[in-house]
């Protein structure tokens, strides 16, 4: 399929995309997919106006009737499963089964979102005083501005829009300027729901093209209460910051640095195969990606040729075309690859695999061998998050020493044991073990379910996403307190006899 043929199959016209300002290239084979108009400060401001003129009405309208909105985009979403996959992998270049996974994935959580809508529990409190009721609502909280990486381009967009939606706020979008037209696709796809839904205001939806200087128009703007932005820590030093001075709220989802410790007890069947789709799968470009292995000096020698044996075998190569790990995004990614593992060379490394294949037959593309590397000790390169295929393995000898250099890191996403040993698997679940926002047990640390709360701690940035009660920072609490009584007792006995 075209990409004319894949815009068409969602919705978008391609005349559209003839000689807009931002050519978007495909990091497949360099080859130009589109061009797209950008938004300037401008327009952003006149999209948030609209988008709170439809907060004013959306507010209104009963969760579980916004749940069905949500539901019509989920069945959208089913009906472009394919096409839309595809989009995904022809824009950031992941392998296709992994682009339909990414949809995948915003179904599942219009799924969750819409179970949600006839939920949104508040509670209900013993007052102190007689003859009253407390209890705790929680209210729609107005336009929420998304801000998203290159790295999964569609489904974090979903995470927030289903909740955002059904909790009952706009949702104003700035995708990764490498990828805007799945953005633009999406949007049709939403569009095409509202169509079908008929009854919801104009502007609950807007998606925001062009870079950080758009992106700085939304963080400063207060008609967004909310900014739910995703990407480097970089990014979200900036962006943090910048919204806490209008005393705005932040949901930052950030850099990882994630490890996996292999311990004496682990099934080493296991533990190779989840190191190798968390450290090369999406050519190490996933937030969860496996960056650092951490491995007892008992089984490194029986790991270590294991790993280097399927490390040698994985296919790389057009992710469209049944490779395992397709390219990088961009020259920059791999220059970034290349830096860092000189880095890791000065600092006593040894490096198995890396560097740029392919490149004949794809001169404008980035395609890069996954590297293993050997680090004498855990510093310098290694506790920096490298957006690239690339694991840096250390050993240990105890389990105290293993938590110790896991949690070592500025970073805190994700992290993962092999161990069969239960002493070990739970006092790695501890509040002594694990201190990252998502901690596994004989899994890896990538490929999330939408079901649990996703996000991490540190320079993760501390925000929540996707399942569990993350749907609470799309709204504002409310304790309200009524009195039935004839009476007016005031609070911790307090007389106040006028
Ligand atoms: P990036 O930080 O370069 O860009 C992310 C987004 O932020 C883009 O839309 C960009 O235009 C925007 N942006 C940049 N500077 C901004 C500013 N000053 N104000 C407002 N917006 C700004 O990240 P990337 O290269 O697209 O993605 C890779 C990074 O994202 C990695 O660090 C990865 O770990 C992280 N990531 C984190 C998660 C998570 O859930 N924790 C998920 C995906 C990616």
């Amino acid at each position: 399929m075209t990409s004319q043929d894949l815009l068409t199959a969602l919705h978008l016209d391609p005349a559209h995309f003839t000689k807009g300002e931002l050519a978007v290239t495909s990091p497949i084979d360099g080859a130009v997919l589109g061009h797209v108009d950008l938004d300037s400060p401008q327009m952003v401001s006149a999209k948030i106006g609209k988008a709170t003129d439809a907060f004013a009405s959306w507010r209104a309208v009963p969760g579980p009737q916004r749940g069905e909105l949500v539901r019509l985009l989920g069945e959208e979403l089913r009906d472009h499963k394919e096409a839309l996959g595809r989009l995904v992998s022809a824009e950031c270049g992941k392998i296709l089964e992994e682009g339909k996974g990414e949809v995948q994935e915003m179904i599942d959580i219009c799924d969750f979102a819409v179970g949600l809508s006839r939920q949104l529990y508040g509670l209900t409190i013993a007052s102190e005083r007689p003859g009253h009721a407390m209890r705790e609502t929680w209210q729609p909280l107005g336009p929420v501005g998304v801000i998203s990486a290159f790295n999964f381009p569609v489904a974090v967009w979903s995470w927030n829009a289903a909740l955002a939606l059904v909790c009952g706020d706009p949702v104003i979008w700035k995708p990764s300027e490498k990828t805007p037209l799945t953005a633009l696709a999406c949007q049709a796809l939403f569009e095409r729901a509202v169509k079908r839904f008929g009854a919801a205001p104009e502007g609950l939806s807007h998606v925001i093209i062009g870079a950080a200087d758009v992106g700085e128009a939304m963080v400063d703007d207060p008609r967004l209460p909310l900014i739910s932005a995703t990407g480097s820590c970089a990014m979200g030093r900036k962006v943090g910051p910048r919204v806490a001075a209008r005393f705005g709220r932040c949901l930052l989802e950030l850099g990882g640095n994630n490890a996996i410790i292999v311990t004496p007890s682990a099934d080493l069947d296991l533990a190779v195969r989840g190191i190798v789709f968390g450290a090369v799968g999406t050519a190490g470009q996933r937030c969860t990606s496996t960056r650092r292995l951490i491995v007892h000096e008992s089984v490194y020698d029986t790991l270590m040729p294991r790993l280097k044996k399927a490390y040698d075998a994985v296919t790389v190569g057009n992710p469209l075309e049944g490779a395992l790990v397709g390219p990088l995004i961009d020259k920059a990614s791999f220059d970034g690859m290349e830096r860092s593992l000189e880095k890791a060379r000065k600092e006593g490394g040894t490096v198995h695999g890396g560097g740029r294949v392919l490149e004949d037959e794809y001169p404008n593309a980035y395609y890069a061998r996954p590297a293993l590397v050997d680090m004498p000790k855990q510093a310098g390169v290694m506790v920096e998050e490298t957006f690239a295929p690339i694991l840096y393995v250390v050993t240990y000898s105890t389990l105290d020493e293993a938590i110790a250099l896991q949690n070592g890191v500025p970073q805190g996403l994700s992290s993962a044991i092999f161990t069969n040993d239960v002493r070990e698997a739970e006092r790695y679940l501890s509040a002594t073990g694990s201190d990252c926002g998502i901690a596994n047990v004989n899994i890896g640390t990538s490929g999330a379910e939408i079901g649990g709360a996703f996000g991490g701690e540190k320079d993760t940035g501390g925000g929540r996403e996707s399942g569990s009660d993350a749907w609470k920072v799309y709204m504002r609490r409310q304790t309200s307190t009524v009195n039935y009584s004839t009476d007016l007792p005031l609070a911790q006995g307090i007389k106040f006899d006028l």
